[in-house]
């Protein structure tokens, strides 16, 4: 039996301080989730580099062009086996400090032969429309792996510098030819990528923080539901069902078992006033525990011969209640006997000398055509009777 709420709520006190959102927590998250599009993030840059392939036919160096592409085939898959490792290394909570960096060069890698793949039109480019669409393709490409990988950043930015470095020489080199536009795009391109960049990690990152937020504070609700349940149907001291929550729990064992005989036994504790006034209020708390735990133990149905359904509350100050349900009334006097017998020989090394405590017992069958109440009411003359013929015994209702 749960004498208090249980001691998890008591842990959980404070789960709405989310400061402590471990930063490696998120890191971890936010990797996955790059690593888990990386497939197909990677089948349209081949697709692109394909139509680059075809594209270029005529028009320039197609010799180099497939040679690049055969580059960034290989740079790809090693990408794709890389990607795979890291997210073993995630799944196994393992630390990492190599496959990261690694998958962060490649990636960078994977800019540089991009930026690369513009060498065989370069010195064609302005002259037909054929350089000017690879020359696109390759900027919209690069911007969309950027974009793809804001969540974590340093992969964006990686692809992005591999794609500048490679590319900004050769608008330099062929300046003669190009002019100045394409080098100033070049220019203008990169660190706006990466601005762009920096600004969707930020807020990919924050959504991901209230994502986590959110989540914490549905399971703190639903702790703080719980508790509140459970201290709604508990008494606090006793772990017992209260009495509202009794009137609730028999109403339901009635529906269940519309027929059954339920036997209510009332217990009150004798002259616990004197207890209190000569022990102590504490001494009086600590006889209420440990009544609460006999009665609780005494009519478990696995304690019972007539394995009954049963429920059991504190149902004022010193009194009891107890209902056993498809119990007849011979069994539920034979329980009542047993606990009256326990509780008058209940002894704790803690307690005063001269501390002992007995309880008067009354017990009714309560009739599935009347209130509750009126079974309760019955019972309690029944108790009354056990009060005046000298306490510490047990009564049946008339
Ligand atoms: P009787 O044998 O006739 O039942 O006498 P009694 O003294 O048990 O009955 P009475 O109704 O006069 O007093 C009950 C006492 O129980 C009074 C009250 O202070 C005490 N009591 C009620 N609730 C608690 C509690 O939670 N803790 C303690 N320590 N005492 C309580
Ligand atoms: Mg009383
Ligand atoms: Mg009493």
């Amino acid at each position: 039996m749960k004498m208090t709420a249980p001691a998890e709520f008591k842990e959980k006190a404070n789960p709405l301080n989310f400061d402590d959102i471990d930063e490696s927590v998120i890191h971890g998250i936010l990797l996955r989730r790059v690593l888990s599009i990386g497939t197909s993030s990677q089948m349209a840059m081949l697709i692109a580099a394909a139509l680059m392939g075809f594209g270029v036919m005529g028009i320039g160096n197609e010799k180099l062009m497939w040679a690049l592409i055969a580059v960034q085939v290989a740079v790809q898959v090693v990408v794709a086996m890389v990607n795979k490792m890291v997210q073993q290394k995630l799944d196994a909570h393992q630390p990492d400090h190599i496959l990261v960096p690694t998958f962060v060069f490649l990636k960078g890698l994977t800019g540089a032969v991009w930026g690369l793949m513009m060498l065989p039109v370069v010195a064609n480019l302005g002259t037909g429309l054929g350089p000017l669409l690879i020359f696109i393709t390759l900027i919209v490409t690069i911007t969309i792996s950027a974009m793809l990988t804001t969540a974590v950043w340093s992969i964006s930015v990686a692809a992005v510098t591999g794609f500048f470095v490679t590319l900004f020489p050769q608008t330099l080199y062929f300046y003669d030819v190009l002019g100045p536009v394409p080098l100033v795009v070049t220019l203008v391109l990169s660190p706006t990528l990466i601005w762009i960049t920096k600004e969707q990690s930020k807020q990919v990152r924050s959504a991901l923080v209230n994502e986590l937020q959110n989540e914490r504070l549905a399971l703190h609700l639903e702790d703080a539901l719980q508790q509140s349940d459970y201290l709604a149907r508990h008494d606090s001291l006793t772990g017992l069902l209260n009495r509202r929550a009794f009137q609730l729990k028999l109403s339901d064992l009635r529906q269940e078992q519309p027929e059954a005989e339920i036997s209510l036994i009332l217990v009150d504790l004798d002259h616990f006033k004197s207890i209190n006034d000569n022990f102590g209020h504490e001494s009086g708390d600590a006889v209420l525990v440990s009544t609460a735990e006999i009665i609780d133990s005494v009519t478990r149905p696995d304690d019972l011969s007539a394995r009954c359904d049963e429920a059991t509350a504190r149902w004022g100050g010193e009194e009891f209640i107890i209902a056993l349900v498809g119990c007849p009334i011979e069994a539920a006097a034979s329980v009542s006997e047993r606990l009256r017998v326990r509780i008058a020989a209940q002894a704790d090394p803690n307690w005063a000398d001269g501390l002992s405590v007995t309880g008067s017992f009354g017990i009714a069958i309560w009739n599935h055509q009347e209130d509750l109440a009126d079974g309760i009411a019955r019972a309690d003359k029944a108790m009354y009777r056990a009060k005046i013929s000298g306490r510490n015994q047990v009564e049946l209702a008339a």
